[in-house]
């Protein structure tokens, strides 16, 4: 059979081989990962695993029964899409179909790299330095109110560290989510003991403190063991430049919606691609779990040649922060109204986004089943009457 060649052994990764055999490939699958490690998944990494609380997270998947060639601590450092190769450290790999799923790398504060005590928290061995962080209780400066900077915060606060999170924008997760929708979450941040600091640019990080700009010039100083890192991340895809791979401004390979990319035979899935939805009507570039998990089934249906429907999953993630279970479906770019299911002062509330009367994004803090009805509706694209959506004892199933 066809040699398929998958460069990243991340979720995605990982994903596309098993696929594949689950799907009846039998050609060779070669899958390369730069990382040393028995490939892992990264949610744990923020939680269970920075706790101590699990010993590692690596994929309970036999490789070798499954007869997929893995070659760990091996970076690809390009891609020669006329010769049908990639080149490693030691040396070209041939292949018939690539799958490119190299993931993100964190971004960093400029000038903090190579300061000591400053992380990032992006792979386990992130996760393993920051493990006698939180052991010995230090005092933690995190950069950054993203879904990473809570999460670190969470953890940070449970160990018993002093946590100050800095945040340049208004709110927490100002990226991600509405004003009025986040309006509520900067309570967590203080009520679990988090000094949340907003409006607060970073001047720069020193060993042992960090600067922040304070009014008219003047500066403002925390004091810091250890400075976490969590603004964001970007496409891992600057191996491929010279290749001629269509890329997006934000660095995401531009994949169809079957996840082909702009060169022949070559795919691409999760944090690195991009991917037209007809559903949104516009190019999604998700970085989140399920999509890792979703796209890699397409991916390989595609390789075998049974014609896949088109990719266009409503996005789905989760985050655990400060003792809440927060999860989001959907994308809500286009919606019309936004309806509350419940008080943001309770322990327990959902969002739901409409366009018309049709659902399209739902956001729930401890109310799973909100997200599992919420989700469905909006992958059938099920209308609701407003005022009975609005109504947290009115099952979402039935609004
Ligand atoms: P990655 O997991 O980044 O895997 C890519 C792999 O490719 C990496 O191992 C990398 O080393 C390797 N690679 C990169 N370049 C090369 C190269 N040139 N050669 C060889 N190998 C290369 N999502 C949720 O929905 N819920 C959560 O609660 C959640 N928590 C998270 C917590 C943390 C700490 C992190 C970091 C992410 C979290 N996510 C969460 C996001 C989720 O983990 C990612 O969306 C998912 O890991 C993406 O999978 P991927 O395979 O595309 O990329």
């Amino acid at each position: 059979g066809r040699r398929v060649v998958i460069v990243g052994a991340g979720m995605a990764g990982v994903q596309t081989a098993v696929a594949l055999r689950e799907q009846g490939f039998t050609g060779p699958v070669v899958l390369i990962g730069a990382e040393p490690h028995q490939p892992y998944d990264r949610p744990p990494l923020s939680k269970a695993v920075l706790l101590g609380k699990a010993e590692g997270s690596a994929f309970d998947i036999d490789f070798t029964a499954l007869g997929i060639d893995l070659r760990l601590g091996v970076e690809v450092t390009g891609l020669r899409p006329a010769d049908h190769e990639v080149d490693t450290e030691t040396g070209p790999v041939p292949y018939d179909v690539l799958v490119v799923a190299t993931g993100a790398y964190p971004l960093t504060l400029p000038g903090s790299e190579g300061v000591p005590g400053v992380h990032l928290l992006r792979t386990l061995d992130d996760a393993v330095r920051l493990g006698p962080v939180l052991e010995r209780r230090h005092a933690v400066v995190v950069v950054g109110a993203g879904w990473i900077g809570a999460e670190f915060a969470t953890a940070a606060r449970e160990a018993g560290c002093d946590v100050t999170v800095v945040e340049a924008a208004d709110r927490p997760l100002a990226g991600a989510l509405p004003a009025e929708v986040t309006a509520p979450m900067g309570a967590w941040y203080t009520a679990s003991g988090a000094d949340l600091r907003l409006h607060a640019r970073v001047r720069r990080v020193e060993e042992g403190r960090v600067v922040l700009d304070g009014p008219d010039g003047t500066t403002a100083e925390l004091p810091a063991d250890a400075v976490v890192v969590g603004i964001g991340a970007r496409p891992a895809t600057d191996w491929l430049a010279g290749s001629g791979a269509a890329l997006d401004p934000s660095g995401a390979l531009t994949a169809d919606d079957r996840l082909r990319t702009s060169l022949p035979d070559v795919y691409a899935v999760g944090d690195c691609a991009s991917f037209p939805s007809a559903r949104y009507g516009e190019r999604l570039l998700v970085h989140h779990w399920d999509n890792a998990l979703q796209g890699p089934r397409t991916v390989a249906a595609d390789i075998l040649g049974g014609a896949p429907e088109p990719y266009d999953p409503v996005p789905y993630f989760w985050s655990e922060q400060f003792g809440r279970f927060v999860q989001y479906a959907g994308h809500h770019g286009a919606a019309d109204t936004l309806l509350w299911r419940g008080d943001p002062a309770d322990a327990t509330w959902s969002v739901l986004w409409l366009r018309g009367e049709t659902p399209v994004a739902l956001l729930a803090v401890g109310r799973p089943r909100d997200l599992a009805q919420g989700r469905r509706l909006i992958e059938r694209r099920t209308p609701v009457d407003p005022a009975r959506a609005a109504d947290p004892s009115v099952p979402l199933k039935a609004a």
